[in-house]
């Protein structure tokens, strides 16, 4: 017989209980079914933490892809073993990239649907809590809402970078729609991803301001937004 999750849709009030610690039997059970795809700012969080360049942490640790509705790249972990779905960072006392793991290990069991108005440029969210018949999470965790647990997981500088990814969506479904020639998919995907060999074309002070100019560089330069449009700084 099949379990099915539990999907319920919180407003950022709503409370849930919840809470993942090395006492639940169930205990990295989910870092051991992988299917992680990994934002821009992800990479930069995870190869600054592994101290690696970008094209080193790319190499060793995640696979490339084509969005099948955006054609843009899509970057994802890597399993340990490709007939395990392990992470490459689970370990037998927990994540070893805790401080700068991706952003939907923090949010988890939450999911964060983030629209963008073209229009307006204005984003809204949507949360819906997933309840999944292995985690155990649910059982004696404390309550939270949905903005508390966005605080306490330190997704708002997530949230906040991977809103960007939104609006170079939209310029690319509006301006170039459909599939990508590969020279074009690598561009995007050295601009967005590889950020310390766009680094070398186009110097930034620091990672996010390296990786709003990559943004900008593919919405402007390869995407041919007009220059009148502002997204705002990361
Ligand atoms: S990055 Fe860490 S928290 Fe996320 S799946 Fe891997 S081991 Fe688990
Ligand atoms: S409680 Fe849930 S989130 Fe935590 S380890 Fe178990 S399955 Fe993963």
């Amino acid at each position: 017989m099949t379990i099915h999750s539990e999907i319920v849709e919180l407003s950022p009030d709503d409370h849930f209980n919840f809470d993942c610690h090395p006492g639940v039997a169930c205990f990295n059970q989910c870092c051991r079914d992988l299917s992680q795809a990994l934002t821009p700012y992800d990479v930069v969080r995870l190869r600054r933490h592994l101290d690696m360049t970008s094209s080193a942490f790319l190499e060793q640790f995640t696979l490339r892809g084509i969005g099948p509705q955006t054609g843009l790249p899509v970057v994802s972990l890597r399993p340990l073993e490709p007939l395990l779905k392990a992470c490459p960072f689970v370990t037998a006392s927990g994540c070893r990239v805790y401080p700068d793991r991706p952003s939907s290990c923090r949010m988890y069991p939450v999911f964060r649907a983030a629209a963008r108005q073209r229009a307006t440029g204005v984003i809204s969210e949507r949360f819906l809590l997933i309840q999944e018949p292995h985690c155990q999470g649910f059982d004696r965790g404390r309550q939270w809402t949905v903005r508390e647990w966005i605080k306490n997981q330190e997704l708002e500088d997530y949230n906040r970078a991977n809103d960007h990814m939104l609006a170079l969506i939209s310029v690319k479904n509006e301006r170039m729609p459909g599939a990508l020639d590969a020279q074009t998919l690598e561009q995007v995907y050295t601009a967005c991803y590889d950020i310390d060999r766009f680094r070398e074309t186009m110097p930034a002070s620091d990672d996010l301001a390296r990786l709003a100019l990559g943004m900008a560089f593919v919405r402007r330069n390869i995407f041919g937004e007009p220059p009148e449009a502002d997204h705002g700084v990361i």
